[in-house]
């Protein structure tokens, strides 16, 4: 890049798959700049898609991370880790954080995911579910899991069954409590679900459909005589568990670009290029909708391979690549001839 670009400054808040692939990107491509990546998480990025490898004992977090302290120093990439924004001025080019700083940008990448979505009606239970985000929420969910013990997956998403593989494979009973998530994000059709739900059945697992029990109304904790968990239905039918895990699909983490000038809809909306209504901040990956002039609407693009594209295309346009989006992920659920479900969305590297 040229002397004008050698002050700017690149934020990047978020250090998942799109905001690392964005820091790898920019570092290439404007080597003179400063490119500051922010994340909450207090681990250098790991991979979230091997986090099922806890279940198979894994307790060491430096074995699933994907990038070393050193690589940020040798990349002068800078990393502030366990650091919240707050707020974001699109105006002045400015963010808040958590503890009262005030960061300046040239330009601002927006890659901060999504977190798990839950039912407004299950949400006062939260604290009796595990969640799977995180690390240490998958150690914990591991360490409540007896040895072939049962896990109770609510909603039943891509995610959750991904999960719901490897506890099938490590000797774990695992029930699926399908409600109109099932398989989230690809489409499932009322006609469709008694095959996929025979499907699940023929992978191992134990499939309830919510529907006819009403939905699901509460989560208990152990009493007298009781399992850990009880997931309560609203015809006042129970099923016991070791452990409930929330799958109902992610929501858009974006409370603090509320007030920042770019306009959001579920998710941060952006054009082909990925930049926002700002024309200084972009966004990539699980936070955003992209225009589709196919569809005539913003969407969401899901899978690992888009999320990291996203970054990349974020990072070349930001550097006045001036590319659209293009979409690099196969979103269609199979059936198999063995009668297994495969959804490309369990694909990664
Ligand atoms: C265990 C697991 C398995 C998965 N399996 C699949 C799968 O099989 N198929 C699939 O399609 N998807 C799967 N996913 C989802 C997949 O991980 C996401 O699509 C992908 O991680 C999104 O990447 P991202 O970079 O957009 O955001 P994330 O990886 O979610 O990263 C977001 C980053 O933003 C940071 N952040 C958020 N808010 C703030 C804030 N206010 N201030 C500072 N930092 C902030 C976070 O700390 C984090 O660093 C799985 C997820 C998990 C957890």
């Amino acid at each position: 890049m040229g002397t004008a670009n050698q002050a700017r400054h690149h934020v990047i808040i978020g250090s998942g798959v799109a905001g690392n692939q964005a820091a790898e990107t920019l570092r290439r491509r404007d080597p003179d700049s400063r490119v500051t990546m922010i994340t909450l998480s207090k681990l250098p990025f790991f991979n979230r898609y091997d986090l099922p490898r806890v279940f198979h004992g894994e307790r060491d977090w430096r074995k699933l991370i994907v990038f070393a302290p050193e690589y940020y120093l040798d990349h002068g990439i800078g990393l502030r880790r366990a650091t919240r924004v707050t707020g974001v001025d699109g105006a002045r080019r400015t963010l808040a954080l958590a503890h009262n700083e005030t960061v300046h940008f040239d330009t601002l990448l927006v890659a901060s995911g999504a977190s798990p979505y839950i039912p407004a009606e299950l949400a006062e239970y939260r604290p009796l579910m595990h969640g799977f985000a995180s690390f240490q929420d998958a150690v914990a969910a591991a360490d409540a899991l007896p040895p072939g013990g049962h896990a109770v997956l609510m909603g039943g998403d891509t995610t959750g069954l991904d999960l719901g593989r490897t506890l099938l494979a490590t000797g774990y009973r695992v029930s699926v409590v399908a409600d109109q998530h099932l398989l989230w994000p690809h489409e499932v059709t009322a006609a469709l679900r008694p095959r996929y739900f025979d499907a699940l059945r023929g992978m191992g697992f134990t499939v309830i459909d919510a529907e006819p029990r009403g939905q699901m109304s509460a989560v208990r904790a152990a009493g007298a005589g009781r399992p850990a968990r009880t997931l309560v239905f609203n015809d006042g039918s129970e099923i016991g568990a070791d452990i409930v895990m929330p799958f109902f699909g992610i929501a858009p983490a974006i409370d603090y670009m509320l007030g920042s000038g770019a306009d959001i809809e579920r998710g941060l909306l952006v054009q082909p290029d990925l930049r926002t209504t700002n024309e200084a901040i972009y966004a990539a990956g699980d936070v955003c909708q992209i225009w589709s002039d196919a569809d005539k609407r913003y969407r969401f693009y899901h899978g690992w391979k888009n999320v990291r594209a996203m970054g990349e295309l974020a990072a070349l346009n930001v550097t006045g690549a001036g590319l659209p989006w293009v979409p690099s992920q196969d979103e269609s659920l199979q059936l198999c001839a063995d009668g297994r479900l495969h959804s490309p969305f369990w694909e990664y590297a």
